[in-house]
């Protein structure tokens, strides 16, 4: 083996140790490109732009709820490095995300879905489980690896910049600008909906009401609810969370 390829391989596998993250509770491997640094900022600097393009909804009722019930969540999240926020949006679509950092946007559209404060958490500890698990770092990694490794070179030696701003709002699924958020894949959504059980499960919320908020979720589709073409496959998705619930409360 020439040096020069010796050098390559060595650095291949230097990058390659570096980038390997786990997902919590489900123990996953993922390769990550982006340190957990430049995560937060490209999640700050997203939320900040959100915020600035929407009608944010402070001191009601709802938005206070928001608040009250994302805490107890995040409390239960283990991330004491995240800067946590929950804001209402004024926006019919029946939807909600999770920003890197813990920066987590409550559409009022999903307020006529989630029924009650169980509901309500399960959605929240879906979009935050999304956040702990890095899917959209994982998915930005992947695009930049399909943009060719020079790209995902740059972005591991930090030179981060607004370059990457696009493609950090496409694998994040903020397409603001058009109000619909991007699909995650589906083996992502499964994860989502099985940490975010476990996430409702730790801070005390009754996980038979997520069944119930799947299924008004499920109910709404013939509406032509936003949140189902990002969050496909409704009737397995609700037959795992209903077997993942049953196989808890026996343990
Ligand atoms: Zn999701």
């Amino acid at each position: 083996m020439k040096l020069k390829h010796l050098l390559l391989f060595v650095l291949s596998l230097v990058l390659f140790t570096s980038c390997t993250s786990k997902t919590p509770y489900t123990n996953r491997n993922q390769l990550i490109l982006l340190s957990q640094t430049q995560e937060l900022s490209l999640g700050e600097q997203s939320y900040k732009e959100t915020l600035a393009q929407s009608k944010v909804i402070t001191q009601t009722k709802e938005a206070n709820k928001i608040k009250e019930i994302g805490t107890r969540i995040a409390k239960v999240a283990k991330r004491p490095d995240f800067n946590w926020e929950f804001t209402l949006v004024q926006n019919d679509e029946k939807n909600a995300f999770c920003l890197p950092g813990g920066k987590v946007v409550v559409y009022t559209g999903i307020l006529s879905v989630a029924k009650n404060d169980d509901q309500l958490a399960t959605v929240i500890s879906h979009e935050i489980a999304h956040a702990l698990a890095r899917h959209g770092a994982e998915r930005m990694s992947t695009s930049m690896i399909a943009q060719g490794v020079q790209t995902a070179g740059n972005i591991v030696l930090g030179s981060q910049g607004s370059q990457y701003t696009q493609t950090f709002n496409i694998a994040f699924g903020l397409g603001s600008q058009y109000g619909v958020l991007m699909p995650y894949g589906r083996m992502q959504e499964n994860e989502a909906d099985e940490i975010g059980i476990y996430l409702m499960k730790e801070a005390g919320y009754n996980l038979n009401e997520a069944i119930k908020f799947w299924e008004n979720m499920s109910n709404g589709k013939s509406e032509g609810i936003e949140f189902f073409s990002t969050h496909p496959n409704s009737d397995t998705r609700i037959e795992n969370i209903k077997a993942l619930i049953k196989k808890l409360q026996n343990t």
